[in-house]
């Protein structure tokens, strides 16, 4: 059997705290179970939010921390050849579309949809109003040669063409058991795949870079948890494997009930400067996350 890769994999969009401690630790914990590594990845694609003095102040944190990574982690900064390849696939296989629709052109054409049809326009599992597919029923050249920035869509109609249905991925949990989920990517309608303004999005680039990492499990908070029906049919669509998930209570939720209510977001810069330990961090996230699925 191959050994189990777990990763980590924070944005370093602004500073470290509480929640990303019990993610990071959870990691740890259920790598250390399972006998498998640990490799950290750097998600700065968001090159206008993601700042370098952010990157070393959260590897400081890390450090602090004492997470066992293993060296050399992998920044997405330097993955736009590997995603431009991915999306070139998708694109040579007609499942993305170029769009250039604008938030307030999107905003338009979903109140006129549901002014003509009387009901809402479905929403995706962030709550946004699932794209109206105006540029889907238009000529890519065309669209293209109106010369604004362009997005790259799914086209999930020809998506699930490609991959049918039912796609399902498998939760394990502690003791290493698998459960099947069942994933309905639909829910997302033409998801963006490749952003205007950043050359990938992170659906793609997660799922990209978890292959390149040969990430077998992937453990992270309950707010990704929908995205993942997003990812398996994306790696069915781009030959990559599945790894096992685990989605865990989001320690703001717990946050109420097990800690001060403002600790689950307070920075762990600003903890250490007020004397924590490193053991004082585990504690607290570990009472936290107690009933954490
Ligand atoms: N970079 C994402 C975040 O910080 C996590 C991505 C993932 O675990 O898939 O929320």
């Amino acid at each position: 059997m191959t050994q189990p890769v777990f990763r980590f994999a924070p944005s370093p969009n602004g500073r470290l705290h509480l929640g990303h401690a019990y993610s990071a630790l959870e990691n740890a914990r259920l790598a250390a179970d399972l006998g498998g590594r640990l490799v950290l990845r750097i998600e700065d694609i968001d090159t206008t939010r993601c700042r370098e003095d952010l990157v070393a102040a959260m590897l400081d944190d890390l450090a602090w921390l004492g997470m066992p990574f293993e060296p050399a982690p992998l920044r997405q900064s330097t993955r736009f050849p590997a995603y431009a390849a991915a999306a070139a696939r998708l694109r040579a296989r007609g499942l993305l579309y170029p769009c250039i629709c604008s938030r307030r052109e999107i905003a338009d054409a979903v109140a006129a949809r549901e002014a003509a049809t009387g009901a809402p326009v479905p929403r995706d599992p962030d709550g946004a109003p699932l794209y109206p597919r105006s540029c889907r029923a238009r000529d890519p050249a065309a669209v293209l040669a109106e010369g604004r920035p362009v997005a790259w869509r799914l086209a999930m109609d020809a998506a699930l063409v490609a991959a049918p249905g039912p796609h399902a991925y498998a939760r394990f949990d502690d003791g290493g058991a698998h459960a099947p989920v069942v994933a309905d990517p639909a829910r997302w309608g033409d998801a963006v795949i490749v952003r205007k303004e950043i050359a990938t999005s992170y659906h793609l680039a997660v799922v990209v870079d978890d292959a390149a990492q040969g990430v077998t499990h992937v453990v992270r908070g309950t707010d990704l948890e929908a995205a993942t029906d997003l990812h398996v049919l994306l790696q069915r669509l781009l030959d990559l494997p599945t790894p096992l998930y685990r989605h865990h209570r989001l320690v703001r939720d717990a946050a109420g009930e097990k800690l001060a209510k403002s600790l689950g977001s307070t920075p762990l810069a600003e903890l250490r400067a007020a004397g924590w330990t490193p053991e004082d961090v585990r504690a607290a996230v570990r009472d936290a996350g107690a009933g954490a699925r």
